[in-house]
C-alpha cells in the first residue's frame, strides 16, 4: 500500500488532470439552503454533472477507497478517504447530492458485501460508478428511530416476493433506479430476525413514489407506496431474514461516511458574520455575543469531527463520539439560521435577495436534528454508552413481531 502522503500527491495529480481548481464561484454563500430546491431539469442537470466526475473517479481506482478488496473497492484505511476529500475541497468537484451519496456510500457498499457474485457483478460495480442510481428505503410512518418495526411485508410466492406496505422519507427516490428495501418476511419472531432485504428497480408495476414537499421549497424525499409490487427472489440481498445485518451495516456506513460530502450544508458561521456586517450590527454588543457562542461551537464541532476522523483513520471505532459529533453539527446548524434570522428580523420571510436563502437554511436545519438518527436518539447513545447510564427498558426484544401491540 502507498504511503497516504504520496498516494494524497497522485490523487492531487489526477484531480489537476481532471477537474478546475476550485474558483469563487464554488465559494459563493448564495448556496444557504440545507436542502436544495431545484427543478427536475436541474436536479438532472446536477445529477448528470456529478455521475460523470464520480464515474472518472471509479475509472481511475478512487471509487470505493475503503470497501475491502474482496468485495471490490480499494480496500484502504479512512484516512484515504479522509484525504481525498480534503484534495477534492481544492478543486470545482461537482456538489455532491443526497442520492448520489446514498448510492456510493451504502446502497453500492451493502450490495456488494451482501450480494451473491452474480449481484455483485451485475450491481455493486454500476451502483458504486453511479451507472445506477439506489435510494434508501428504510423508514416508514411507523417505523423510523425503532427501524425494527417496520411493518411493510414481502411474502414469497413462487420465485417472487410479493410486497406490500409504505416507506417515507426516501430521499432522491424519484430519480432512483432501484431502493434497497427492508421488508418483514416472517412477522411471528421478534422484530428483528424477521426482516430481509431486496434490491427493488423502482418502475415495478406496484412501485409508486410520491414526492413530499418540504418547508424550506424542495421536494427531495418521497414516500414510496408498495401494492402488489413483485420483485424476484434473485434481488433477495443476504438470507431470508437476515436483512437487520444489510440494514446494521447500511446504517454503519452511514455513521461513518466519509470522504463523500462535497457540498456544504447550509451557511456557516462565517455567512453569518458576513451577513452581520453587511446589515452594519457588528458593533452591537447582543449580536457580538451571539456570533461569539456560533464560533465557540463551531470550534467545538470541527475538533469532535477531528477526533472521530482520527479514530477512523487509526482503524477504531468512533463509537460515541460519533453522536456528540452529530448532536454538535445539528445544533450548530439550527443556532446558525436562528442567529440570521435574528439578524434579518422581518426581512427573513422575503425575497429580498439578502434574507430568502437565509429561510431555506432555518427551514431547512430541523430536518438535520433527525436525519441519520434523532437527537434523542444520539443522546439516548451518549446516556448510555458514555455516560454509562442504566439503557432504556426494551420490552419487545424477545416477542414475537405478531403478538406487539402496534398504534
Ligand atoms: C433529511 C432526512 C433524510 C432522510 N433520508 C432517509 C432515506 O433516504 N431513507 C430512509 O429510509 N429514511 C430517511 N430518513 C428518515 C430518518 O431515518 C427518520 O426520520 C429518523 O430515523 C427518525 O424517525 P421518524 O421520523 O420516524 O421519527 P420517530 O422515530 O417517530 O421519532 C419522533 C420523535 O420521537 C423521538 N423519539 C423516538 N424514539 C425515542 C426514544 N427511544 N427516546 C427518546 N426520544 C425518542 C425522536 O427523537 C423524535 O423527536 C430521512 C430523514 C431526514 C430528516
Amino acid at each position: 500500500m502507498t504511503d497516504v502522503d504520496a498516494w494524497r500527491g497522485q490523487v492531487r495529480a489526477w484531480l489537476a488532470g481532471t477537474v478546475p481548481p476550485r474558483g469563487p464561484e464554488q465559494d459563493a454563500s448564495g448556496d444557504l439552503a440545507v436542502f436544495r430546491n431545484l427543478s427536475d431539469d436541474d436536479e438532472h442537470a446536477l445529477l448528470e454533472a456529478v455521475r460523470a466526475y464520480r464515474r472518472a473517479r471509479y475509472d481511475a481506482g478512487y471509487g470505493a477507497l475503503t470497501l475491502p478488496l474482496e468485495h471490490g473497492g480499494a480496500g484502504l484505511p479512512a484516512s484515504y478517504a479522509i484525504a481525498m476529500a480534503q484534495e477534492e475541497a481544492a478543486f470545482a468537484v461537482p456538489p455532491s447530492t443526497e442520492l448520489i451519496s446514498v448510492t456510493t456510500g451504502l446502497v453500492g457498499p451493502a450490495v456488494a458485501m451482501f450480494g451473491t457474485p452474480g449481484q455483485r457483478a451485475e450491481y455493486a460495480g454500476p451502483l458504486l460508478r453511479t451507472d445506477l442510481l439506489a435510494c434508501q428505503l428504510f423508514s416508514e410512518p411507523g417505523a423510523g428511530s425503532d427501524l425494527a418495526a417496520l411493518a411493510c411485508r414481502a411474502v414469497l410466492d413462487g420465485d417472487e416476493w410479493v410486497l406490500d406496505g409504505q416507506k417515507v422519507w426516501s430521499s432522491g427516490a424519484r430519480f432512483a433506479d432501484h431502493g434497497l428495501l427492508l421488508a418483514r418476511t416472517d412477522p411471528d419472531v421478534p422484530k428483528h430476525r424477521g426482516i430481509t432485504a431486496f434490491l427493488l428497480p423502482m418502475r415495478t408495476p406496484g412501485v409508486e413514489v410520491r414526492p413530499i414537499r418540504q418547508m424550506s421549497g424542495g421536494a427531495s424525499f418521497a414516500e414510496v407506496f408498495l401494492t402488489g409490487a413483485r420483485v424476484p427472489d434473485g434481488l433477495r440481498i443476504g438470507g431470508v431474514g437476515e436483512g437487520w445485518r444489510v440494514a446494521t451495516a447500511t446504517l454503519a456506513f452511514e455513521r461513518t461516511a466519509s470522504g463523500s460530502g462535497t457540498r456544504r450544508k447550509g451557511g456557516t458561521v462565517d455567512d453569518v458574520v458576513q451577513l452581520a456586517r453587511s446589515l452594519g450590527r457588528t458593533s452591537d454588543p447582543v449580536v457580538r455575543q451571539q456570533l461569539a457562542d456560533l464560533h465557540v461551537r463551531s470550534v467545538l464541532r470541527a475538533a469532535t469531527a477531528e477526533r472521530v476522523a482520527r479514530a477512523a483513520a487509526a482503524g477504531v471505532s468512533p463509537g460515541p463520539a460519533g453522536s456528540v459529533g452529530k448532536l454538535l453539527a445539528s445544533d450548530l446548524l439550527v443556532r446558525t439560521g436562528e442567529t440570521a434570522a435574528d439578524l434579518l428580523g422581518g426581512r427573513i420571510t422575503a425575497d429580498t435577495g439578502e434574507g430568502f436563502a437565509w429561510t431555506e437554511h432555518l427551514l431547512g436545519a430541523p430536518g438535520y436534528r433527525l436525519a441519520g438518527g434523532t437527537d434523542q436518539v444520539q443522546r439516548t447513545v451518549i446516556g448510555e454508552r458514555v455516560l454509562g447510564l442504566p439503557p432504556e427498558p426494551r420490552v419487545d426484544k424477545d416477542v414475537p413481531f405478531s403478538a406487539l401491540r402496534r398504534g
